[in-house]
């Protein structure tokens, strides 16, 4: 069964654009217009990823995404904003978008996004045959699941935030270049201008590091990437 993309636009230009492109890679498209549509279908569809405007005529993206993300905490979610402001997009990151696209954009870009989280998703090992834990510090992850718990408290991860963990968890003790995780994780090509890793370094570490700041797990190594230490 071919995997069904949700694209949540009121403008029918860029939604006729993604449709049509997006059909033609194989993929089925549902779409809505209004944000409150997008959470309805977004809950009795179950798409394999979401493509979500942040500008909307009844809602906007950030609540959207928080709605969304409240009933379904793993399906990928790509933002589209048309601000390129980095605070709009770690606001959107924050309220649970795995990514985010600046309009206008490409979308063929578009489209490699979406086809390198399915190839990711594809060759992880069926949940039940392997737990996929690790322990990070006073945090216990399950990859599997999605989750973490410290302090007797669970918290989700997102996608892309069990991505970048797995792939400095396969490497522990080592520095693994900003570079190659972006190149890796989001198929995307390295660009000084890119801020894409850090921003999910910044999350992860609120939701492992006993403090954030000051991180003791998730290593910053300067002007190169990051390091694991568990
Ligand atoms: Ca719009």
């Amino acid at each position: 069964m071919s995997r069904r993309i949700l694209i949540i636009e009121d403008e029918p230009h860029i939604v006729m654009g993604l449709r049509d492109a997006l059909e033609f890679e194989g993929f089925g498209v549902l779409s809505a217009s209004l944000g409150r549509d997008g959470i309805a279908l977004a809950q009795a569809e179950s798409p394999d990823a979401i493509i979500l405007d942040l500008m909307l005529p009844d809602m906007n993206g950030y609540a959207i995404c928080e709605a969304i993300r409240a009933v379904s905490g793993t399906v990928p979610i790509i933002m589209l904003t048309a601000r390129s402001q980095e605070t709009d997009k770690i606001r959107g990151l924050d309220a649970g978008a795995d990514d985010y696209v600046t309009k206008p954009f490409s979308v063929n870009e578009l489209i490699a996004r979406i086809r390198a989280i399915f190839r990711r998703s594809v060759r992880a090992p069926p949940m039940g045959v392997d737990p996929q834990l690790i322990q990070i510090g006073d945090a216990r992850i399950n990859l599997g699941a999605h989750t973490v718990q410290r302090n007797g408290a669970e918290e989700q991860l997102s996608f892309y935030e069990v991505e970048l963990l797995k792939l400095l968890s396969q490497r522990v003790g080592q520095a693994v270049g900003r570079d190659e995780i972006l190149q890796k994780i989001w198929g995307l090509g390295a660009s000084p201008s890119n801020r894409t890793v850090d921003n999910f370094i910044v999350k992860l570490r609120r939701k492992i590091e006993k403090s954030s700041d000051r991180p003791s797990h998730i290593l910053t190594v300067y002007g190169f990437g990051y390091k694991l230490v568990p």
